[in-house]
């Protein structure tokens, strides 16, 4: 537990990091701009950004009538379009979108990401854009009432998530790994785990779209949201940032988030 809980602390220290990256790549040699160059290739070719992401996180992304819609979608267009581009998603394993920003695969990465310590060492993160949490469901009456009452039992999460290794924590626990937190969510009901751990908003989504479901809201710390860009490519990082910034400033990402998350 105090693991997980200086991995996320991390959040809050995103910016210092980030700050820190930019003043590196200030004498940046000629081969690093090279590198930096290349990682861009799909940004200077066809005025299009990659977004790596995985749709099955409601309300951030998931899909509508074939499109991928959400927080993070709208998010990434406003972004691109601050910089004159469209935003081209690719829908993949939650998994895999680290590699696929480390490869320049996909320029950047929004999944509802939370910032943590060893994604730090393998990309950079933006200014962070959402706060969330990891919560448990159960089904209602479970005799699981906090995150201690978790030892012991069968807790299914989505594969490489915060909630995974939260789980991993678990005194006697037994982790069942799912590809999709939905997929998580339909073993409970069906009674074959006993609970989910989760990041709030999906499980919110999730939760009401089950009967005699229920949630633990206050059993772990806060989390932030960030998009991942490579490492080399602070170029990038620096334009989405500032338009993070723009987003915040205009009120047009909280008008985003009250499109997809209704104040209760
Ligand atoms: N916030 C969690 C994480 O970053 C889950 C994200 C997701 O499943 N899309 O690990």
């Amino acid at each position: 537990m105090k693991k997980l809980i200086a991995a996320l602390l991390v959040g809050t220290m995103v910016f210092s990091l980030s700050a820190c990256g930019s003043k590196e790549t200030a004498s940046t040699d000629a081969a690093t701009e090279a590198a930096t160059d290349a990682a861009e290739g799909t940004e200077a070719a066809g005025g299009t950004l990659v977004m790596a992401t995985n749709a099955e996180f409601p309300p951030y992304e998931y899909y509508e009538g074939g499109e991928v819609v959400g927080i993070d979608a709208d998010i990434a267009r406003a972004i691109a379009e601050d910089m004159g581009m469209e935003v081209k998603i690719d829908d993949m394993a939650f998994e895999s979108i680290i590699a696929a920003v480390q490869s320049g695969k996909a320029d950047f990465g929004a999944a509802g990401m939370t910032v943590t310590e060893d994604r730090l060492a393998n990309v950079n993160f933006s200014e962070t854009y959402a706060e969330a949490k990891q919560v448990i469901i159960v089904p209602e009456g479970s005799e699981i009432k906090t995150a201690d009452d978790l030892s012991g039992k069968k807790v299914g999460v989505q594969l490489g998530t915060t909630g995974d290794i939260l789980a991993d924590d678990i005194e006697d626990g037994t982790v069942e790994r799912y590809s999709k937190g939905a997929e998580a969510v339909q073993a409970l009901v069906q009674g074959k785990i006993d609970a989910v751990i989760i990041d709030n908003e999906p499980a919110k989504v999730f939760v009401s779209e089950n009967e005699g479901l229920t949630t633990i809201e206050d059993a772990y710390e806060a989390e932030q949201y960030a998009i991942a860009v490579a490492k080399d490519n602070t170029e990038l990082l620096d334009k989405i940032n500032a338009s993070i910034a723009n987003l915040k400033e205009s009120g047009k990402l909280q008008e985003i988030i009250d499109k997809y998350i209704s104040a209760e």
